[in-house]
């Protein structure tokens, strides 16, 4: 394809973003609109609109990219494990190529943050990124050399629906998660499930950030809160690295602003990590709320569009 830009796609559940980035890797046309939530029809039409007019304000063509809450199966081509339902078992793929009028590519918005920072962003230059989001939900996407890996079910690096690691006498069987299972490190470690634990301990109704703020200020509830978290988080990504043993873990999503991770957190996964020393470097996001569409725009490789 013969252009000088990648456009990125950001399909959320409340929100669609998208971008055009170009060669040098710099963003230079944003746009947002509301999702149209619950219609599916309306999802493309919004999605195609926003290209269009995207494609109209810098004047050419564009590879395009979508970032997605949940993968298309390899077997079905259909879209899984979306927790935008009204996606769920539709050829979304198909459907915007036949839209567009051309190939697109898309890849779980883990993944896409994964990438994204993985490219140009805190793990730039390194062979293996671990990218997680913590925010309504827990989600995880794996860059290798570059590129996402995508894995045989399209699932690779789905880290929220495993169990907690090690987990203490009162941390089991855990909560019901919205996928059928008990325990999922998403029922632990995200925004609300922080809100929920702190609630339970001290029947105050605090939102994550609330939590983390007061701890900031030294409030001994919210510590406590905040300290429990952090162990979960520590013992959580130590299973990931002895797994796959990434050079940084790159955290994203709302929770990702915690200062206090970044210093806490390896200290505390190294009892976990089968090595004498432990390298992973823990770090904050480079893009923020830019890498989805950032990471979707990559979806498109350098050679592949100049
Ligand atoms: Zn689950």
């Amino acid at each position: 394809m013969s252009t000088a830009f990648r456009i990125g796609i950001d399909l959320g559940g409340t929100k669609i973003e998208g971008a055009a980035v170009d060669l040098s890797g710099a963003v230079r046309v944003r746009r947002r609109v509301a999702t149209p939530r619950q219609d599916y029809g309306a999802t493309i039409t919004a999605i195609t609109s926003l290209i269009n007019g995207i494609e109209q304000e810098i004047g050419t063509a564009a590879s395009i990219g979508v970032g997605i809450p949940g993968a298309v199966s390899p077997i079905t081509g259909l879209v899984k494990n979306a927790n935008s339902t009204w996606l769920i078992g539709r050829p979304l793929k198909q459907d915007l190529e036949a839209a567009l009028g051309r190939p697109t590519r898309l890849a779980n918005d883990a993944n896409c943050f994964a990438l994204s920072e993985a490219t140009d962003g805190a793990g730039a230059g390194m062979e293996t990124v671990f990218g997680v989001i913590l925010g309504t939900g827990v989600g995880g996407g794996v860059a290798i050399g570059g590129r996402t890996l995508v894995g045989a079910n399209a699932i690779a690096g789905e880290w929220g629906h495993n169990p907690l690691p090690w987990p203490a006498s009162d941390e089991v069987p855990g909560r019901r998660c919205y996928c059928g299972r008990f325990g999922c490190l998403e029922t632990f470690l995200s925004g609300p499930a922080l809100a929920a634990d702190h609630r339970r301990s001290t029947g105050q109704n605090m939102e994550a950030h609330q939590i983390a703020n007061a701890a900031a200020g030294g409030e001994a509830a919210c510590l406590a809160s905040l300290g429990r978290y952090m162990h979960r988080l520590a013992r959580g990504l130590a299973s990931v690295i002895n797994l796959i043993d990434p050079d940084a873990i790159v955290l994203g999503g709302g929770l990702s602003a915690i200062p206090t991770l970044y210093d806490e957190v390896p200290r505390l996964w190294a009892p976990f990590v089968f090595s004498d020393r432990v390298v992973t470097r823990l770090l904050p996001p480079c893009h923020g709320d830019s890498s989805g569409v950032r990471g979707a725009a990559w979806l498109w490789r350098a050679g592949e569009v100049s």
